[in-house]
């Protein structure tokens, strides 16, 4: 009763709700590489997963599709039960409503951290200056930014920068985060305070796509890992059980070298 009265579906968990991205029968194709090999995945409402695999599996590829920096071959990609557009102002909105973080932060080195977060809003949205303003230091603040919001992406290291990346998505208000190795290019000491962002988002409710190697995230995060080989989705179970009990050689093996 008490999920219910919260608005939430009596599905799977009970955590998670309907689903929101939903890939069928993807088919895609560099030249003669296979890059995506019939991909069949549905992500639900506040479901967080992640996903691993050996360098050149295509889980960039995968994320690129999603937010439709790639286009498919076959099959189709639907977000919140709309086919994603192939151009102009829907297409626009769809960017907006797949917040992506890279592993390059990809800031605007032009403008303050300020600007890098007002920017969307204000463009995309529609949202006046001094709106855009106030949510967009709400964000850098619960990003534990608050205090850089004038400065120049230069002057912040590369795990500020990435927080400012991941308020910078916030602020469009996504449906859904993608991440493609978002600590990959971090110091060792400042991928944790990135990871921390990135828990409390999935304990806040948001839907979550995650390529990472990090086992610990995985661990407290994920809802699902999805183990990815040549452009094929190999195997996907709990964390627990992936981690533990791989079934596949390709993901025993892949285990075997990063643990
Ligand atoms: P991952 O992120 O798992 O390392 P990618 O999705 O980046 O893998 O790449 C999957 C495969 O597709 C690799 O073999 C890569 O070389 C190839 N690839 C990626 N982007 C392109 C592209 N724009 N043109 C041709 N081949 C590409
Ligand atoms: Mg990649």
């Amino acid at each position: 009763m008490t999920l219910l009265d919260k608005g939430d579906k009596p599905t799977g968990g009970g955590r998670t709700g309907e689903p929101l991205v939903v890939l069928d029968g993807v088919n895609k194709w560099y030249g003669d590489l296979h890059v995506l090999q019939d991909i069949n995945l549905s992500v639900r409402e506040r479901e967080v997963v992640v996903v691993i695999g050996p360098s050149g599996s295509g889980k960039s590829t995968l994320c690129r599709t999603i937010n439709r920096l790639e286009t498919i071959d076959s099959g189709s990609i639907t977000l919140d039960g709309q086919l994603l557009p192939q151009e102009g102002k829907a297409l626009a909105n769809l960017r907006a409503e797949v917040g992506m973080v890279f592993q390059s932060f990809n800031l605007f080195a032009h403008k303050s951290i300020l600007e890098n977060v007002t920017l969307g809003p204000i463009k995309v949205r529609g949202q006046g200056k001094a709106e855009a303003e106030t949510r967009a230091r709400e964000l850098l603040d619960r990003v534990g930014v608050g205090h850089q919001a004038d400065k120049y992406p230069a002057q912040l290291s590369g795990g500020q920068q990435q927080r400012v990346a991941i308020a910078r998505a916030l602020a469009m208000n996504p449906k859904v985060m993608l991440f493609d190795e978002p600590t990959s290019a971090l110091d060792p000491e400042m991928i944790k305070e990135v990871l921390d962002v990135m828990v409390d988002l999935a304990e806040g409710g948001m839907t979550m796509i995650v390529v990472t190697h990090e086992m610990g995230f995985a661990r407290t995060a994920a809802d699902r890992v999805i183990f990815m080989a040549d452009g094929a989705i190999a195997e996907e179970n709990d964390p627990e059980s992936f981690f533990t009990n791989p079934q596949s050689d390709r993901a025993k093996d892949f285990l075997g070298k990063i643990l």
